[in-house]
């Protein structure tokens, strides 16, 4: 059976001046699969209406909360209501609602980090599995087609035995004391009670960490961190430096920072292999690095049929011809048709296409909620090497 119309999508989060949520709605829709019907939009109930106003929806599914929009979906028939809703809201909302949504039989699309602590993460990964309902976690780097093609160059080989793995993601924009002057997304992911136990670390540190794990399908088994809070009477990171041992014996280096003045979102990765190594950086995503020991840099560029035919999933992923630059809102879509395509699936029991699978999951929510927990307990230690939290 094939669904004969686009998907429903409700919201929870991205009021008036949010930044993800507006993402989220501009990528979704950008393939003509998944229509916004409606949402709880913002933490003020006055707001979510303005925002529902906005965005020029059915002022009968917007909704003051995320209870009410739960309560009164459910009362629509199946076909009318949401098929399936994205939180965007700050950390510590993420749990309580997926839990009530999954609860009530949607699916789900949610922001990193997954939960608030490793506890609700635990809890959030035996829900979905029983709800048998599809979770999607919006690690949106793993949706560039030539993060696609490095991992299927990695685990196909061509690099030879993987050594040494080194990620870092720096910005700046949190250098100076800026949740003091009231910035709205300065202001919770410097507080404890809705960021969670890591500032920087699980903010952006988390994707440092899942794009390591996605390419190489290797684990990170020890970590050694150092965590500073450079800026005076902030309470959470706002630099961190780990060292790494992965489960094949390769070691790495990982680092995060928001108070690296002049850097913007400077996420990169080098992984070296006995053969060959490679280079992806997010600011320059289009092209591909992979240099050998005694040949020129080779430059592997995004929309040319060798990508496609060397990775299906990067050839998937990409929709304008070369030269014409894709990026981050195309990387959000990625995740959206996959997630998508098995939300369609299993609305018509039906198999998916194994290369819609390829989306961040509750698996890889739980692996960086453990990995924020590792390294805290690391930071704080005097033995510093840390064994990775076991799921
Ligand atoms: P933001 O402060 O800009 O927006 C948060 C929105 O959520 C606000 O509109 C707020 O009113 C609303 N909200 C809060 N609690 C709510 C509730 N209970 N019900 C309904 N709405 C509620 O924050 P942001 O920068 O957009 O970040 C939001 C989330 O997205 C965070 O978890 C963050 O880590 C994540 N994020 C991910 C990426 C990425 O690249 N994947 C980038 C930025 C942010």
């Amino acid at each position: 059976m094939k669904l004969n119309r686009m998907l429903k999508m409700g919201m929870v989060g991205g009021g008036p001046g949010a930044f993800i949520g507006e993402v989220h709605r501009k990528a979704a829709r950008m393939d003509g699969g998944i229509e916004l019907v409606g949402g709880a939009f913002d933490i003020n109930p006055r707001k979510s209406k303005q925002m529902g106003r906005e965005l020029y929806l059915n002022s009968r599914r917007v909704y003051r909360t995320y209870t009410e929009m739960i309560e009164k979906e459910l009362k629509l028939p199946v076909g009318e209501r949401f098929d399936f809703i994205s939180v965007t809201t700050p950390n510590n909302w993420h749990f309580p609602i997926a839990r009530d949504l999954l609860d009530a039989g949607f699916h789900v699309m949610c922001e990193k980090p997954m939960t608030f602590d490793v506890k609700e993460a635990k809890q959030l990964r035996n829900i979905v599995k029983k709800s048998r309902k599809v979770f999607g976690l919006m690690h949106n780097y793993t949706g560039y087609p030539m993060v696609k093609l490095a991992r299927d160059l990695v685990r196909g080989g061509e690099l030879g035995k993987i050594r040494k793995i080194v990620v870092q993601y720096p910005q700046g924009w949190l250098a100076q004391p800026i949740e003091r002057t009231g910035q709205q997304q300065a202001a919770w992911r410097t507080d404890p009670k809705q960021s969670g136990g890591a500032g920087c670390m699980g903010d952006i540190g988390t994707h440092a960490e899942n794009l390591s794990e996605y390419i190489t399908g290797l684990k990170i088994t020890h970590i050694c961190a150092d965590l500073t809070i450079f800026v005076k009477g902030r309470r959470l990171d706002d630099d961190g430096n780990c060292l790494l041992r992965f489960n094949n014996g390769a070691k790495g280096i990982l680092h995060a920072s928001q108070i690296s003045i002049g850097e913007e979102n400077n996420l990169a990765i080098w992984i070296y292999g006995e053969e060959k190594s490679l280079e992806w950086r997010q600011e320059h995503p289009n092209y591909l690095h992979v240099k050998t020991p005694d040949g020129p840099v080779q430059v592997w560029r995004r929309g040319n049929d060798y990508v496609g035919e060397k990775s299906p999933a990067a050839g998937r992923a990409t929709r304008l011809p070369f030269g014409h630059p894709e990026a981050f809102f195309e990387a959000f879509a990625n995740i959206y048709c996959n997630f998508a395509d098995t939300v369609r699936a299993n609305m018509t029991k039906t198999k998916p296409d194994p290369l819609a699978l390829d989306f961040p999951n509750v698996d890889d929510g739980l692996r960086g909620m453990l990995f924020i927990d590792s390294v805290l307990v690391s930071t704080k230690s005097k033995q510093k090497w840390t064994a990775f939290k076991k799921a």
